[in-house]
C-alpha cells in the first residue's frame, strides 16, 4: 500500500557542458537581476570568471571558510546590503554555495548556484552556519536556488580523490535516504537512480578524470542524490557523520565516505527490497531477495575498491577511546524511521569495524532486530 505525502522543492536546472556563461545570462535577463554578487573563492575565480563571461557583476567576493562561520556570513550580507544586490551567483563547492545561503537566508535576496564539487547543497533547502565551534543547520526555502546551472566542465580540475570522497558523499545522500524520516517511493526512485548514476559515473572518472561523459554522468548522480535528500532528510548515516565531524572534528567527505558501507550493511538486512533494487542500481543484482542485502553491500564493497575509497576512521584521527561517547550521541540523534533499532551494542560494533576497516558484511551489525 502507498500511502505518503511528498513535497517537491521548486527549482530550475540547466545542464550543459561548457554552457555556464550562455546559461548564467540568460537566467539574469530572465529573473531580471541588475546588481549581481559573485561568490567564489580565490581557487574558484578563474571558473566564476568562466560562469560570468557573459555578465557585469557589481560586486566580487572571495571570502569564503568552510562551515560558514557567522562572522564571515554577516561581512558578506553587509556587503551585499551596502551594494544593493539584487542575486547572489555561487560558483564553487559546498562551502562557497553554503554561505551564498547565509547571504539568502538573512536578505531573501535570490541565489543562482554554479556548482563544481558533488557536495549537492544547490539543492536542498539546508543552510549551515558554525558559531564557536558549533555548527547549527536549519531549513528555510529562502535558501534554495532559484537555478542551479550544471556545467561538468568546472569538475575536470578535481583531483580524483576529492573527485571520489566527494562523490561517495553524493552516494551517502542516496543511500540513507532509502530509511530517513521522509523516505517515500518518490524519493527512493531518486536515489535509487543517483546510486546508478554515481556508481557508473564515478568508476568511469577514476579511470580517466579527463572522461567528460563520466564527469556529467557524476554530477547528474550528484544532483538526484541531493533531491532524494532534500526530500527524505538525515537517517542514521548522517547522523553518525555529524557526531563523527561535529564532536570528533573528522574531515566531511572522508568521513562520509568510510562510515557508508558500514551503515548500508546495518541496514540492508532489514530492507531486503530496496537492498535488491540498490544492489541492481550499483551494478550487482541479486539472485532473490535472500541474498539481496549482502549483494548490496558487497556491490558497495567492490565500487569502494575499485575508486581506492578511504576505509578505516583510524586513519582520520579516530580513536577506540571516542566511541563510548559517539555512541551515547548517536543513540539520541537516530530517527524512529531506522529499519533496524540501535542499541549501544550494535551501534558500538558498527563504530568499531568503521574504525579498523573491517570489510563489511551484510552480518556485520548483527544482531540485526528489524522493526
Ligand atoms: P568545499 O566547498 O569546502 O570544497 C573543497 C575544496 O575543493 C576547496 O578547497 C575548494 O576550493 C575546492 N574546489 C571546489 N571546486 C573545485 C574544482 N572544480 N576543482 C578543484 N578543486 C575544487 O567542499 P564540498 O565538499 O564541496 O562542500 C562541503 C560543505 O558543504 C560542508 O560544509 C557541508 O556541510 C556542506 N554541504 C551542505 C549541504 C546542504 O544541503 N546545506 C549539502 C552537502 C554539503
Amino acid at each position: 500500500m502507498k500511502n505518503f505525502e511528498h513535497i517537491t522543492l521548486g527549482q530550475r536546472v540547466l545542464f550543459g557542458s561548457g554552457k555556464s556563461a550562455e546559461h548564467l545570462s540568460a537566467e539574469v535577463s530572465r529573473v531580471g537581476a541588475s546588481r549581481t554578487m559573485v561568490i567564489a573563492s580565490e581557487f574558484e575565480r578563474s571558473m566564476a570568471e568562466t560562469a560570468t563571461a557573459g555578465i557585469s557583476p557589481a560586486l566580487w567576493w572571495d571570502e569564503v571558510v568552510m562551515h560558514v562561520p557567522v562572522e564571515v556570513a554577516e561581512r558578506a550580507r553587509a556587503a551585499a546590503v551596502e551594494h544593493d544586490i539584487d542575486l547572489l551567483v555561487c560558483v564553487g563547492g559546498g562551502s562557497t554555495t553554503g554561505l551564498a545561503k547565509a547571504v539568502a537566508l538573512a536578505t531573501g535576496i535570490p541565489i543562482v548556484a554554479v556548482p563544481t564539487t558533488y557536495a549537492g547543497s544547490e539543492a536542498t533547502n539546508v543552510w549551515g552556519m558554525t558559531e564557536e565551534r558549533t555548527k547549527t543547520t536549519g531549513v528555510d526555502d529562502k535558501v534554495l536556488p532559484v537555478t542551479v546551472i550544471y556545467d561538468a566542465e568546472f569538475t575536470r580540475s578535481l583531483p580524483v580523490e576529492l573527485s571520489v570522497s566527494s562523490g561517495l558523499n553524493a552516494l551517502a545522500h542516496c543511500i540513507d535516504s532509502l530509511w530517513a524520516p521522509k523516505a517515500d517511493p518518490i524519493n527512493q526512485a531518486l536515489a535509487l537512480e543517483g546510486s546508478r548514476a554515481l556508481a557508473a559515473g564515478l568508476a568511469g572518472v577514476a579511470a580517466d578524470p579527463n572522461d567528460i561523459d563520466a564527469r556529467e554522468e557524476t554530477l547528474h548522480g550528484a544532483y538526484l542524490a541531493a533531491v532524494a535528500f532534500a526530500s527524505a532528510g538525515s537517517g542514521l548515516h548522517h547522523k553518525i557523520c555529524h557526531v563523527l565531524g561535529g564532536t570528533f572534528n573528522l574531515p566531511h567527505a572522508q568521513t562520509h565516505a568510510t562510515v557508508l558501507p558500514y551503515v548500508l550493511a546495518f541496514n540492508a538486512p532489514a530492507v531486503p527490497d530496496l537492498a535488491h533494487r540498490l544492489a541492481a542500481a550499483l551494478g550487482r543484482p541479486a539472485a532473490g531477495n535472500q541474498d539481496a542485502a549482502q549483494a548490496a553491500v558487497e556491490a558497495l564493497n567492490t565500487l569502494r575498491r575499485t575508486l581506492g575509497a578511504p576505509s578505516a576512521l583510524i586513519d582520520y584521527g579516530f580513536t577506540a577511546d571516542g566511541i563510548p561517547e559517539a555512541v551515547e550521541r548517536v543513540l539520541r540523534a537516530v530517527p524512529a524511521s531506522n529499519p533496524v533499532t540501535p542499541t549501544e551494542e550494535n551501534i558500538t560494533g558498527l563504530l568499531t569495524a568503521a574504525l579498523h576497516g573491517v570489510t563489511p558484511t551484510a552480518a556485520l551489525a548483527a544482531p540485526v532486530e528489524a522493526r
